[in-house]
């Protein structure tokens, strides 16, 4: 329980010591004489006791001679003539209440109902305690909070066209009124996850200056029924107190699901809130300033009801940026970072293709690490390398032990690949090859294309198969044997194949049918039936096989008519591990290649491969994905 006070804690430690030191002292009775009760009952027979006081179970006896004592009977007398009898003065005072018992019961009830209050509180999750339960947990971020301004977001000039508008109504609604214009109340930002829609609405709240509720979606879905929908309103409620304002909902689709579609016989909670949404959504119709934007990744599982007019009727799509767009967000990132004067923001942008703004963000912060690292005064262009090649393929592993085999294996079946890439006409162009493992794989070719594309030809797609097939292809040719390296180039290569198939009309046999559904590459495949017969499902594999097949026949071919140029870029592979474009190029031209550049200067320091035997890792070695945006977006 994060919740629980460390200082409550000490203070329950405290009472509770306390308690026992009382009762303990209670117990002593705090008497310093006291007797047993036969030696009491000797003397009392014997006449020797003057006087008696009574209290509950306690006798405080003066003796005829010597010091007074007391004694104790098992219960409280309820006949005090054995004393009178004997002629003993008997005083019978009135039971005192005894406080150590007191404390003794009370304190641990006490202590155990502050207790369930505080597991209560936590269990309702509301941050306020009990009356705050309901109440929407939207934050108020004013716009001292808000200093994003329209310039901290580039790269999706669309959108800020469309959002401009609805920052000059909240600016000045009343200009709007007077005109009689009807305002979106609703605006939808639909994008791929980290393209900037968060920051977007809040750079909307920071140029038109009014206070900006956020919310996210998954805060209306409780343990409560009920809960959620009371959140709405509540929302709302504050929303119309300080209008004009942006209350703005993230990741809707937590909330928004289409209702009655749940496997799990629905989730009446949900349902609820999304209800309870619909119904504020209409309610403030044109007479409060208030404008709601909501932002999703999935805006295929919204519930229909949710886009009709006068809902989120406004979309804005927030794509992922090109590369003058990648451009332009790295120059926002980059201020306040001292980068060198080698680095050409343009070149990293152009090696990034399918960045979004936070992997753009994140590029610069690890090339600032990384610098700094190498004791570094500035970023320098090794750094932002180093960094773009961890953001995709995570951190270098020079300390991984690779056998000497293993290191040939993987640079031939590498060099098949950049071979390849080179040969075919339609290949994306290489950009790196190497043999230093990283992340989970041992070694990488990076073909980046020379202009971003939103479409792929036949050609284009075909040649991208043979490009992924031609490691295995390499092995195969070389070696008379294969190795598991060539995992994710047989997923690339059949995924391309698939989706030519069924989804880009690709394949003469299956026709120009649309098989899967396009709701594509960043909005993951959509899960749901198949909506084609058995047959047409073992059409559709018999066509994929077709493909991959006929593919790496031709790249075998292929690169066995180029022993001499793949045996020539293996030597240098092997011995720098390492080769660039324009390296690359001249090994194939036959040229020589100068001497490798002391390290430091230009290149990150680096220790010679590491060549001692023994299998390194137990994982499988395994090529690793491509970047994202390599494949192509549907046109
Ligand atoms: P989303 O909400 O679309 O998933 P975010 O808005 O949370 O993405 O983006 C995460 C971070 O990435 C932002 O805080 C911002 O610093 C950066 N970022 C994303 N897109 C852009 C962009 N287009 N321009 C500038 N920075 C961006
Ligand atoms: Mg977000
Ligand atoms: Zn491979």
């Amino acid at each position: 329980m994060g919740r629980f006070p460390l200082r409550g804690f000490l203070i329950a430690v405290g009472v509770i010591a306390l308690v026992v030191f009382v009762a303990t002292q209670s117990g002593a009775r705090n008497h310093s004489n006291v007797v047993s009760y036969s030696t009491f009952q000797q003397q009392l027979e014997n006449g020797q006791v003057r006087s008696i006081r009574i209290r509950n179970t306690q006798l405080q006896v003066t003796p005829k001679s010597g010091d007074a004592y007391v004694t104790y009977l098992p219960t409280p007398p309820s006949d005090l003539s054995p004393f009178t009898n004997r002629g003993v003065d008997v005083q019978a005072l009135p039971p005192a209440t005894n406080w150590g018992n007191v404390v003794v019961y009370a304190v641990p009830i006490l202590l155990m109902v502050a207790l369930l209050f505080y597991l209560l509180r936590g269990a309702r999750g509301g941050g306020d305690g009990a009356v705050s339960f309901g109440k929407s947990r939207a934050r108020l971020v004013t716009e001292e909070n808000t200093n994003v301004l329209f310039r901290d977001v580039a790269g999706v000039e669309e959108a800020k066209n469309d959002l401009t508008e609805v920052v000059e109504f909240l600016k000045n609604p009343a200009k709007f009124h007077a005109l009689g214009a009807r305002i979106p109340h609703g605006v939808l930002m639909v994008g791929p996850p980290g393209s900037g829609k968060t920051h977007l609405a809040k750079a909307v709240a920071g140029e038109a200056k009014v206070p900006f509720f956020s919310i996210s979606g998954s805060d209306f879905v409780e343990m409560f029924v009920g809960v959620g929908a009371a959140r709405v309103r509540d929302l709302f409620e504050t929303a119309k107190k300080n209008a004009p304002c942006i209350v703005f909902i993230d990741e809707i689709d937590a909330v928004g699901r289409r209702r009655g579609l749940s496997v799990n016989g629905g989730n009446d909670e949900r349902e609820q809130t999304l209800n309870a949404l619909l119904v504020e959504m209409d309610g403030f119709e044109t007479q409060h300033d208030i404008i709601i934007m909501a932002a999703t990744n999935r805006p295929d599982v919204l519930d229909p009801a949710l886009l009709r007019p006068g809902r989120f009727d406004r979309q804005v799509v927030v794509d992922a940026p090109d590369v003058r767009g990648r451009e332009m967000i790295l120059g926002i990132h980059a201020r306040g970072k001292p980068l060198s004067s080698t680095v050409d923001l343009h070149r990293v942008a152009v090696r990034t293709p399918g960045f979004v703004g936070a992997d753009l963000e994140n590029l610069l912060n690890e090339a600032a690490l990384v610098a700094a690292r190498n004791d570094r005064r500035e970023i320098t262009m090794v750094d932002i390398d180093e960094a773009a090649d961890r953001v995709v393929m995570g951190p270098e592993r020079r300390s991984r032990v690779i056998n000497d085999r293993e290191k040939r294996v993987t640079a031939f079946h590498e060099a098949g690949h950049a071979l390849a890439a080179d040969l075919l006409e339609h290949a994306d162009p290489v950009h790196k090859i190497t043999i230093v493992p990283r992340g989970r794989a041992l070694g990488y070719v990076m073909q980046f294309p020379e202009e971003d594309r939103m479409s792929a030809s036949r050609n284009m797609l075909l040649d991208r198969v043979a490009v992924a097939l031609a490691g295995r292809a390499t092995e195969q040719l070389v070696f008379d044997d294969v190795t598991t390296g060539a995992q994710n180039d047989f997923e690339q290569a059949t995924q391309i194949a698939r989706r030519m198939v069924t989804r880009w009309g690709m394949s003469p046999t299956v026709g120009h049918v649309a098989l899967s559904s396009s709701a594509d590459s960043y909005l993951g495949e959509v899960e749901g039936a198949r909506s084609y017969s058995e047959e047409t499902a073992r059409l559709v594999d018999i066509e994929v096989k077709a493909i991959v097949e006929e593919q790496y026949a031709r790249i075998s071919d292929l690169i066995t008519a180029h022993r001499d140029e793949l045996q020539r870029v293996v030597d240098v592979l092997l011995e720098r591990e390492t080769l660039h474009a324009d390296e690359f190029a001249m090994l194939l031209r036959g040229e020589e290649l100068p001497p490798e550049p002391p390290p430091l200067s230009t290149e990150a320091p680096r220790s010679k491969g590491p060549a001692a035997a023994g299998k390194g890792s137990a994982d499988a070695p395994q090529e690793p994905r491509l970047p994202p945006g390599m494949l192509p977006k549907p046109g």
